[in-house]
């Protein structure tokens, strides 16, 4: 497709240095098919290779929905620690599949350092996990435990509102990602706890993948 990109300018949040970061246009973005952890596959333009925006001056990087969310704290953690950093590279243009993992590995790097959220870091090791996928590589594995490593830890210590990932959807990625790692007797548990949650008629969509999955684990756990 003509013109699939256009780029968008940033202020970095950290170092106040202008830069521009290409997008993919919503029109030229066609989903092939959804996996059970929603991933999605594209035809031709993958949206996912440019959701993180990096600024090619100090290396602050995170996801186009968070990049300008970071308070005065964090501001000053992440400037001394980039202090005297060079970065040699500019993510702004077309990237490749080598360049999207660099640039989730920058935006864990950096919300590992501003110490987010669990939940921010479990969404970023998915999308990692994603990015090894899409390759067919089995380096999938690693960050899929960590999403699930990360996701258990918000589960226990944080709180989920109406805003971002919801608990219920929480709870059932939980499972999900057990059922991928072949702990099928977790993610049967975790299943059960989408199916009798007090809340689960709020999320229909997320009760009935809960009950699909919880079968196929049940099915897989039977060997
Ligand atoms: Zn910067």
């Amino acid at each position: 497709m003509k013109d699939a990109y256009y780029k968008k300018t940033l202020k970095c949040p950290v170092c106040l240095f202008e830069f521009s970061s290409t997008r993919i246009k919503t029109k030229a973005v066609k989903i092939k098919s959804k996996d059970e952890d929603f991933c999605n596959h594209y035809e031709d333009y993958n949206p996912l290779y440019y959701e993180i925006f990096i600024c090619p001056n100090c290396g602050y990087g995170a996801s186009n929905n968070s990049f300008d969310s970071i308070d005065e704290r964090e501001k000053f953690i992440l400037a001394e620690a980039f202090k005297g950093r060079e970065v040699e590279r500019d993510f702004g243009g077309i990237r490749n599949h080598i360049d999207a993992l660099d640039s989730f590995k920058i935006a864990l790097f950096t919300a590992n350092l501003k110490k987010a959220r669990y939940s921010i870091i479990a969404g970023l090791s998915l999308k990692t996990a994603w990015l090894y996928r899409f390759e067919k590589d089995e380096n999938e594995k690693a960050f899929l435990e960590m999403a699930l490593k990360y996701y258990k830890e918000a589960y226990d210590t944080e709180n989920f509102n109406d805003e971002g990932i919801g608990e219920l959807t929480v709870i059932y990625l939980i499972g999900e990602l057990c059922r991928r790692m072949g702990k099928y007797e977790d993610a049967i548990n975790w299943f059960n706890r989408v199916i009798n949650h007090p809340e689960k008629n709020k999320n229909k969509r997320i009760e009935k993948l809960a009950r699909e999955q919880w079968r196929k684990s049940r099915d897989a756990a039977k060997g």
